[in-house]
């Protein structure tokens, strides 16, 4: 096998799936080359996102890491996929929530810290471009709501139907008849990879007709050696009208650190915050763990806060060092991931604690 190619690697003893590039790149090349702007062919990208979602997402993202441009405009592009897909559970498809208003949060950060998120957004298409501009156009992180809205609309992006998709108000309609406060995070214990037709390349549905998860997340490394990260929900399903998640939260739902790696949760967003946990996964990358080690570790410290409790939630990270490994780690059995490197676009079953 040449230097520069990716190895799959199975670390055996914790069932942790990574990948690694074995070409080493001096770090004063890196700097060097990413001062200049130039991309090292020595650097292969890879594009990582949450759920098997992520298999479309990834490849609007690969057209465009994998010509050499940027992980920014890679992570936004994928996920917009993902927004725009009508039978989705991410975006203005998504479940609305006790009100029966759909309401939308998303963030994204960049390899230098730059980064812009909005939260309880509402009739926007792609509330992931919008966090972008609150990124690049504004002097602020994040804008929520009314105002995040009101600037949305400003930057010229359209105000769309207040309107459920009629999977949504089906959905709605039934959650209704018993208006049980019970937001809903899915956990898909019984979902293994191989269970999935390969050919299937869009959000699927539950057997009880519930959607498998609410968001998706990506995270992706460009030829330049640079990371950057995405991440946009419609929330919990049938949350109390004002409910952010982690989603939106840089350091929780999402983090960066370029000098590190770039890591995105999924799954129940109040558990994610209370460890602030993209950034406690990423700061344990920093202490020398992989991203699957990073990801469980954080894993375990949730199902040790939650107790009993994490039988009834789901948490899943994903996580890329700068050396372009992949991994991921979940509470239950049931989370995938998509990973598209120069081998191909592949969906894996992460690790679990369960
Ligand atoms: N983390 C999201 C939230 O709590 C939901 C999800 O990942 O499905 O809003």
């Amino acid at each position: 096998m040449s230097m520069d190619r990716r190895k799959f690697l199975n670390l055996g003893g914790l069932g942790i799936t990574s990948f690694t590039m074995s070409g080493f790149i001096p770090s004063s090349s890196l700097q060097e080359a990413k001062n200049r702007g130039s991309a090292i062919s020595k650097i292969n990208p890879v594009v990582v996102s949450t759920w098997d979602a992520g298999l479309a997402a990834n490849l609007a993202a690969w057209k465009i890491i994998g010509a050499n441009g940027k992980a920014l405009d890679a992570v936004e592009n994928g996920v917009m996929v993902t927004e725009e897909e009508i039978n989705c559970c991410v975006g203005l498809s998504g479940n609305p929530d006790r009100d029966g208003h759909v309401t939308l949060d998303a963030s994204i950060m960049d390899h230098e810290f730059n980064c812009g998120s909005v939260a309880f957004l509402e009739r926007i298409k792609h509330p992931i471009s919008v966090a972008r501009r609150v990124m690049e156009k504004t002097p602020h992180v994040m804008l929520v709501g009314e105002g995040a809205q009101q600037f949305a609309v400003a930057e010229g992006f359209t105000l769309e139907a207040d309107k459920l998709s009629d999977d949504a108000k089906k959905s709605y309609e039934g959650w209704l008849k018993k208006s049980e406060y019970k937001p809903v995070i899915n956990i898909e214990r019984k979902q293994s990879v191989s269970q999935l037709d390969p050919s299937f390349m869009a959000p699927h549905k539950l057997s009880n007709g519930e959607w498998n998860h609410d968001t998706i997340g990506m995270i992706a490394l460009d030829s330049f050696g640079n990371l950057s990260g995405s991440c946009t929900t419609s929330g919990a399903g049938f949350k109390m009208r004002g409910r952010l998640g982690d989603s939106p939260i840089i350091g929780a739902g999402l983090y960066v650190d370029n000098e590190v790696g770039a890591v995105v949760a999924t799954g129940q967003g109040e558990d994610v915050i209370r460890v602030a946990g993209a950034s406690a996964v990423v700061e344990q990358m920093r202490q020398g763990k992989s991203p699957s080690e990073a990801c469980k570790f954080v894993v375990e410290r949730i199902r040790r806060i939650k107790k009993e409790k994490a039988k009834d939630i789901q948490v899943c990270f994903i996580a890329l060092n700068i050396k372009g490994e992949a991994g991921a780690y979940a509470l239950h059995k049931g989370f995938n991931y998509a990973v598209h490197t120069n081998d191909g676009n592949k969906l894996y079953e992460s690790s679990f604690v369960d």
